[in-house]
């Protein structure tokens, strides 16, 4: 896929939590923001299927493995709760033969691995629709990763 032109990022907030770590080692495919008359709320890492995907920081893990219908997408997703106003959504994952490794209440530490790279829902490649999600909003992943 080839990369979207980088548009104007929203503004992660000085306050906003940093990452520790990648979810994936893979390539950007497409940024946050606009696209296609839309608005794209995630950072698209390719990667090819089934490689490990890492919790980006200490957390707890609110759903796991089932299909996320905002934006009318039925992706599979992982999200992990790190604050009460901060949360990570992993989007994308298998389910079929390498399903996620955790549970929902589950604690888990940065950098361990939560699930597989997948093709689920909406997607025309293997890759990690990641998602930053500050005061419930979705904020550019590229400003809190390391
Ligand atoms: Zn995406």
């Amino acid at each position: 896929m080839v990369p979207a032109p980088l548009p104007e990022p929203a503004a992660a907030p000085a306050s906003a939590p940093r990452l520790a770590n990648w979810p994936v080692d893979g390539t950007i495919s497409s940024y946050f923001g606009a696209r296609l008359g839309g608005f794209h709320n995630g950072l698209d890492i390719a990667a090819p299927m089934y490689t490990p995907i890492r919790a980006t920081q200490a957390g707890v893990v609110q759903v796991a493995g089932q299909p996320y219908m905002s934006y009318g997408d039925t992706a599979n997703i992982v999200m992990i709760a790190h604050a009460s106003n901060f949360s990570t959504v992993y989007a994308h994952v298998d389910v079929a033969t390498h399903p996620p490794l955790v549970r929902p209440g589950q604690r888990v530490a940065a950098g361990q691995i939560i699930a597989y790279v997948g093709l689920t829902g909406w997607t025309t490649g293997p890759h990690v629709h990641f998602m930053t999600i500050y005061n419930q909003r979705p904020i550019d992943p590229l400003q809190l990763l390391p």
